[in-house]
């Protein structure tokens, strides 16, 4: 049985937002709240062949499972350590021919593993999947389409079990995968790879401005005891010191949107009205459409309009190019918004901070260093006014804009960054996970370089044109998607 930690926390009524969970002593900065090893879990259809379908590492040449040719594999210990949670499905798609959608899958899963334990997985597991909300009857004629279709694809591909299950069971199934399932990254948690249940996960509720993160953590994988090392594991993590008896919630969506479009995004995907005190009180919504006062004086309404229809259409048109990899066009249409932005509006406005977003990232990979990093600084100064202080996006940002400096040289900036997102980073992540590990070795990098710059600048530069030829530890740092 896996080890879970679910001493610090009880469920209680939230009011009108159902159960929620509450801590029942102190929690401080960046302690783990509870981890919670996945119900069910699938890789994504698009990831089936280069992810292993039990630790969910990618793999340059994962090993296939020979009986139904669809599960892979690292090696062998994987694939037995899988075949508990695989043998039921390896039937079934042998069964049905072919391997049916990941939401299928994962269904499937979840009502096998649910057969074996009864429900309960876990002694820890605060909740069934019985038990949780499926919201069906908020859900949109759409939706309602989408169910059906899984419904029956599910049906298809169940037949050969034993036990059958009413249509009505099954929807409840979909549904709850619908507002609950989350989505899980490969090893360095850069790349979404496929999507799991985690019941106890399911019962936290969301705020806009959270006290606390959920991060995967794959473990250790020189791990010899396989179940570690095929362990799908979540982390809540404090972001903030929460007193005793102060309700958990974490964030479902980015902040990095005014309150009523976040409201519109919960209320479409997860079917309520978000009421707290950021949405409530429209905090920070003048800052992400703020404008630029030059001597105290404001553009004008008409100007402001114009700049953001403008920067709509131009955000949509950087999308469609960048989808098609046309990257020069992609800075093309950057610099052209920015030129008609920079005058106009503040460098918190959303807009903006997209622009900046992209054209560092492209710039960056077209290896632009000098002028990437000067965006990407600007990128993360508006971020910091804007997000919470230990936010994970804030650090993952911060931490990118630290590698971009580090290639154009710009050591001190460099370093300087490095350290404030391994400060974020050591709360939302922990000291154990691979990327705090890469960012550690990273700041110590930059530290000696720092050192080295200072007492003697041709010296730096001629060791970091040595470094930058073995660039392994700084790639797999800025690879985002
Ligand atoms: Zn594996
Ligand atoms: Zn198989
Ligand atoms: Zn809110």
């Amino acid at each position: 049985m896996t080890p879970q930690k679910m001493d610090a926390v009880e469920v209680f009524a939230a009011g009108e937002k159902g159960r929620g969970l509450r801590t029942t002593k102190e929690m401080k900065t960046g302690e783990v709240v509870f981890v919670e090893a996945s119900f069910a879990a699938v890789v994504f259809d698009s990831m089936s062949m280069h992810v292993c379908h039990s630790c969910f590492r990618r793999q340059v040449n994962p090993h296939r499972c020979a009986q139904c040719k669809f599960a892979h594999y690292c090696d062998r210990t994987c694939q037995r350590a899988a075949w508990e949670e695989h043998k039921h499905e390896c039937a079934a798609i042998r069964q049905h021919g072919k391997a049916p959608s990941e939401n299928v899958r994962l269904a499937a899963r979840a009502l096998w593993r649910m057969q074996k334990h009864k429900g309960k997985a876990f002694d820890t597991q605060l909740t069934t999947l019985d038990l949780l909300e499926d919201h069906i009857s908020a859900m949109s004629p759409e939706d309602l389409k989408q169910l059906k279709v899984d419904v029956d694809n599910f049906q298809n591909y169940w037949q050969g079990n034993s036990r059958q299950y009413s249509t009505d069971y099954v929807s409840h199934i979909f549904g709850v995968i619908n507002c609950n399932a989350f989505t899980l990254s490969d090893q360095r948690g850069l790349q979404a790879v496929g999507v799991g249940l985690f019941p106890n996960l399911c019962l936290v509720n969301h705020d806009c401005w959270p006290n606390c993160t959920v991060i995967l953590n794959h473990g250790s994988q020189t791990a010899l005891d396989s179940a570690l090392h095929s362990q799908r594991r979540i982390e809540l993590r404090a972001l903030e010191t929460i007193p005793e008896g102060a309700e958990l919630t974490v964030s479902y969506v980015d902040f990095l949107n005014v309150s009523k479009d976040r409201q519109k995004l919960l209320k479409k995907q997860y079917y309520f009205d978000c009421k707290c005190e950021h949405c409530s009180n429209g905090i920070k919504d003048d800052l992400m459409m703020a404008v630029k006062e030059t001597d105290g004086k404001k553009p004008s309404a008409d100007l402001v309009k114009e700049v953001t229809d403008f920067s709509v259409e131009a955000l949509a048109k950087i999308e469609q190019a960048r989808i098609e990899g046309n990257f020069h066009e992609v800075v093309k249409i950057c610099r052209e918004c920015l030129g008609k932005q920079e005058p106009v509006l503040a460098e918190t406005h959303l807009y903006q901070l997209q622009v900046f977003r992209v054209i560092s990232e492209v710039l960056s990979y077209q290896q632009s260093f000098q002028e990437a990093a000067e965006y990407a600084r600007r990128m993360v100064e508006g971020y910091r006014k804007l997000y919470h202080p230990n936010n994970a996006q804030l650090g993952m940002a911060t931490m990118r804009a630290g590698v971009t400096h580090w290639h154009a040289g710009l050591i001190e900036a460099a370093h300087g960054l490095i350290c404030k997102a391994y400060a974020i980073l050591i709360i939302t992540h922990g000291p154990h996970h691979p990327i705090t590990k890469d960012l550690e070795a990273m700041r110590t990098q930059t530290e000696m370089e720092l050192r080295v710059f200072k007492e003697n600048e041709y010296v730096y530069h001629s060791m970091r044109e040595a470094v930058l030829s073995n660039k392994h530890m700084s790639t797999r740092l800025v690879k985002s998607k």
